[in-house]
């Protein structure tokens, strides 16, 4: 407990919230950072990978290779980092909503997939099936955003983005290592996201973007599943 506590410590030093994770590939280690909410940066191969870098501290983080973003929101798009972290040769890539807000922004569509130096990457919807500000709104409108599938070294990653537990959640396959949003009203409570994680059956699944949930819900609707609940603090200090 010391240790963590000391790994916590340190990694909150670094400007990012947790002690980084690191999975075996056939191309070598993938080392995923976890840093705040939904942003993370992924380093493998020589390359570094951000993934919605929006929330929390980048100071001291390396500057970026590529830039994934998922949509438009504030805890997900922040085109000041995102000049922060560039450099020349940042391949940055978005849907069209965020390619308007963010300058050099390749746009990539629900279904559309990209090759960024080793690594693959799928654009996935990502939306609200019943949540919205108002009836017949939605916080997330289909086809708009990104959810993406992320692979190196033949492992797929997932990243859900801001979704409800859509079909196209449910029908994805082979899925290593799933990162998982919850919390309301925006996307979905942890119940129904363990419910969507049980149609799709990843390997590893952490809990992502869960301000304010209750993860022991989570992590008990998928006790005996055989899938592997991981729990990585997103908001330490
Ligand atoms: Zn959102
Ligand atoms: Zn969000």
């Amino acid at each position: 407990m010391k240790r963590l506590a000391l790994i916590l410590s340190l990694a909150a030093g670094l400007g990012f919230a947790a002690a980084p994770e690191e999975f075996a590939t056939s191309a070598g280690p993938l080392r995923l950072t976890p840093i705040q909410h939904a942003s993370l940066m992924i380093q493998a191969g020589g390359k570094v990978l951000y993934v919605d870098p929006a929330m929390g501290s980048y100071d001291g983080l390396p500057s970026a290779d590529y830039i994934l973003i998922s949509h438009i929101h504030p805890d997900h798009m922040a085109p000041a980092i995102v000049d922060k972290l560039r450099k020349p040769g940042t391949v940055i890539l978005g849907p069209k909503t965020v390619a308007a807000s963010v300058t050099g922004c390749t746009v990539i569509s629900n279904g559309e997939s990209k090759t960024l130096g080793p690594f693959l990457v799928e654009a996935v919807p990502a939306y609200n099936l019943t949540r919205g500000p108002a009836p017949g709104q939605f916080y997330h409108d289909k086809g708009r955003d990104n959810g993406y599938v992320v692979t190196y070294g033949g492992k797929r990653f997932y990243f859900s983005s801001d979704t409800e537990g859509i079909p196209e959640m449910r029908a994805l396959k082979n899925i290593d290592v799933a990162f998982i949003c919850m919390n309301l009203p925006y996307t979905m409570p942890p119940q129904e996201a363990a419910d969507a994680v049980r149609a799709f059956h990843p390997a590893v699944v952490y809990p992502y973007h869960y301000r304010g949930s209750d993860l022991a819900v989570f992590t008990k609707a998928l006790a005996g599943t055989g899938i592997e609940v991981r729990l990585s603090d997103w908001y330490a200090k």
